[in-house]
């Protein structure tokens, strides 16, 4: 299996490359669940690099449990992604849905993300293992480590090494306090399977911005190589998980909070 094989993804960003990997600082990305407007976008950009986050991320297409809950405004939103990139020089980290959608995501997109409901739509797979970008794996919210290492297989197995391994919280038999479960486990279990980078993304992990906190830390603790966290100036109004979400002023707490204990950059 080549998910061995990896040890480090770079990515080449406006402000410079960024290295995920063990034998490198905690990349930090950061941003809304969802691209709702330009001001929101680029604000919050702004205020996550002021804070050490070296991508913007943001939803441009959303995977909803209900039809009837917002849905992403779609390719608008990756214009005012590219705004964000172009007023910050962050990276820019944002998910596909839909084989039909990966040419223009991958045209705004520095890393592509594929969520945890697709880690098993292996079309999809296949199609971002045959192009360039790097592409960021969510675990699928009741895969096993296993499944999860092959859906990485079949990007890999298309030719593209860049895979980095996302942790956002399993389905267990208690949802009441949080929304998931945050495996932390993962970090010395895939240390031990895989090369590949691991990314933990304690705001789905737990779905409420008051857990966040901690599990980032308790994730650098582990030894994560980098972290996702929902930003969103006005929580309370986001149009999609809001109760997750940071504000700018937490999230910079946050950060010096994490660079105490860990080497973040
Ligand atoms: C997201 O990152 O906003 C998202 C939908 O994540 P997940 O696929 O982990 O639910
Ligand atoms: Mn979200």
């Amino acid at each position: 299996f080549r998910y061995g094989e990896a040890s480090e993804v770079v990515v080449p960003t406006p402000n410079g490359k960024v290295y995920f990997g063990e034998n490198h600082p905690i990349v930090v990305v950061a941003g809304p669940c969802s691209v709702e407007n330009e001001q929101m976008i680029v604000e919050t950009a702004k205020r996550v690099k002021a804070a050490g986050a070296k991508f913007i991320r943001g939803g441009a297409y959303k995977p909803r449990t209900s039809p009837y809950a917002f849905q992403g405004h779609g390719e608008t939103a990756l214009g005012l992604l590219a705004a964000a990139r172009e007023a910050t020089g962050l990276g820019i980290i944002t998910e596909v849905m839909d084989t039909a959608d990966l040419e223009a995501v991958g045209r705004v997109a520095d890393v592509i993300q594929v969520g945890a409901r697709n880690m098993h739509n292996f079309s999809l797979l296949k199609k971002v293992g045959a192009q360039d970008k790097p592409v960021l794996l969510k675990r699928g919210m009741s895969a096993t480590i296993d499944e999860w290492l092959m859906a990485a297989e079949y990007i890999l197995a298309g030719g593209n090494p860049n895979v980095i391994l996302c942790e956002r919280g399993i389905r267990t038999f208690d949802g009441k306090y949080a929304r998931n479960t945050l495996d932390l486990s993962v970090l010395p279990v895939l240390r031990s399977l895989t090369h590949l980078p691991i990314m933990i993304d304690p705001s789905h992990g737990t779905g409420r911005s008051e857990y966040v906190t901690p599990m980032a830390k308790a994730a650098i603790a582990a030894g994560t190589d980098a972290l996702m966290i929902e930003v969103h100036p006005n929580p309370a109004k986001a149009l999609s998980d809001g109760p997750q979400s940071l504000t700018p002023d937490k999230f910079d707490i946050l950060a010096q909070e994490m660079a105490v204990i860990g080497k973040v950059v």
